[in-house]
């Protein structure tokens, strides 16, 4: 089923939701699992409406963190091209780490994150390494801290794989 369908589908929901193509889906899990022992990081791509987020694209940014074991930090030289609001440009849909070990929740120290209008952050974790465990989330700022709560999400079949 093609994403213009889903989004169909959406119009009119009430909770965010995400969509993901499968292939993507594939590719955030298939490069965590090279990085490892180290968290990975990386920007997805998209479609950003009110109410849906669709995801088409991943791109792996380098983990320059000097404790890659149980943290993060993107080289901002990769990051910077798909912050910056260009027209045309694809959409910042959502940003993606990893938990070599950890479940796939935030961290007390993801929940430092400054990047509260990113619209999802997505977790993979490998704590079960033969079920690797993807989550979706939502971060917001309240006061000085951070609240995070689950976004569903839908996978989408393509035919790229
Ligand atoms: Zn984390």
């Amino acid at each position: 089923m093609s994403l213009s369908i889903y989004k169909l589908r959406c119009i009119g929901g009430i909770h965010m939701k995400a969509f993901i193509y499968r292939s993507v889906l594939k590719r955030m899990i298939e490069y965590g699992q090279t990085q490892l022992p180290y968290e990975a990081c990386g920007v997805l791509l998209g479609d950003v409406e009110a109410a849906a987020t669709f995801v088409h694209t991943f791109v792996p940014v380098p983990n320059i963190s000097t404790g890659p074991l149980n943290h993060f930090l993107m080289d901002p030289l990769h990051l910077l091209p798909y912050i910056k609001e260009t027209s045309g440009a694809p959409r910042l849909a959502g940003f993606y780490h990893t938990h070599p070990l950890a479940p796939a929740i935030p961290s007390e120290q993801d929940l430092l994150t400054e990047w509260h209008t990113v619209p999802t952050h997505w977790i993979v974790s490998y704590a079960a390494p033969s079920n690797p465990h993807v989550r979706c989330y939502r971060y917001d700022s309240i006061g000085r801290g951070t609240v995070y709560e689950s976004v569903c999400f839908s996978v989408c079949e393509d035919n790229r794989t």
